[in-house]
C-alpha cells in the first residue's frame, strides 16, 4: 500500500510558552510533532508492517519542520517529503496548506492518507478533510481503530465520549 501521512510540526505544550505582540515566542519553546500525527505515523507503519508497501510523511512548512520528519524516519516511515513554503508564503491558512498537499497528492495514487484529528496550536480540524475534499476522495474523521481485511476498511470512530463502529466503508486498494 502507498500510504501518506500528513505532519505537522507543533510546539510542545508540555512546557512553558510565552506569548509576545500576542503570538506565541518561538525563542526557546521547544517543538515537536503534532501529538495526533505521531499516532497517525504509528498507525501507519503497523498498517504497512500488515499490508507491505511504504509510508510517506509530508509536512508544509520551513526546513525547520525537517527535524520533526526525521523523528518520523526513525520511528520507521520510509520517506519524508518537506514542502518549504517559507520564501513563498507570508500569510497561509487552512485552506492554503490543504491545496498545497492535494496538489502534491494529485498524482501520487495513495491508497490511504491518514492526518491527525487536530493540529494542537491551529486546531481547527480542517486540513485533513479539506485535502481529501480537493482529490475527491472519502474521508472519515475522529478514527480510534482502523481494521483492514481483504482491501476492505473498517473504522471506530469517536462520536462525543462514545464509539461507532463502521463497517466496509470504502475499499482500499
Ligand atoms: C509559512 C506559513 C505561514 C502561515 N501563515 C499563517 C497566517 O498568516 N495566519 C494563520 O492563521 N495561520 C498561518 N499558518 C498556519 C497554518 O495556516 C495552519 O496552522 C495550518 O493550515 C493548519 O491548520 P490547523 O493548525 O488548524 O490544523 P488542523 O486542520 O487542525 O490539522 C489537522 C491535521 O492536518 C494535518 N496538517 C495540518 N497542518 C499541516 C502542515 N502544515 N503540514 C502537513 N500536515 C498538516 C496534520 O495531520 C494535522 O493533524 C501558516 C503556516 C505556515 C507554514
Amino acid at each position: 500500500m502507498n500510504i501518506y501521512v500528513l505532519l505537522k510540526r507543533t510546539f510542545d505544550t508540555e512546557e512553558k510558552i510565552t506569548l509576545s505582540n500576542g503570538k506565541i515566542n518561538e525563542d526557546g519553546a521547544e517543538f515537536i510533532i503534532n501529538p495526533y500525527d505521531e499516532y497517525a505515523v504509528e498507525e501507519a507503519i503497523q498498517v504497512r508492517d500488515a499490508q507491505g508497501g511504504e509510508v510517506t510523511v509530508i509536512s508544509v512548512g520551513t526546513e525547520e519542520a525537517e527535524k520533526q520528519l526525521r523523528t518520523a524516519l526513525a520511528m520507521g516511515a520510509d520517506k519524508a517529503v518537506l514542502i518549504n513554503i517559507e520564501d513563498d508564503i507570508e500569510n497561509g491558512d487552512q485552506f492554503t496548506t490543504a491545496k498545497i498537499i492535494g496538489e502534491y497528492l494529485k498524482d501520487k495514487n495513495a491508497d490511504l492518507i491518514i492526518a491527525g484529528n487536530v493540529a494542537i496550536d491551529g486546531g481547527s480540524g480542517q486540513v485533513g478533510p479539506r485535502v481529501a475534499e480537493i482529490l475527491g476522495i472519502p474521508y472519515i474523521t475522529t478514527i480510534t481503530k482502523l481494521d483492514i481485511e481483504n482491501g476492505n476498511v473498517s473504522v471506530i470512530r469517536d462520536v462525543e465520549g462514545d464509539s461507532k463502529r463502521s463497517k466496509h466503508l470504502f475499499h482500499c486498494w
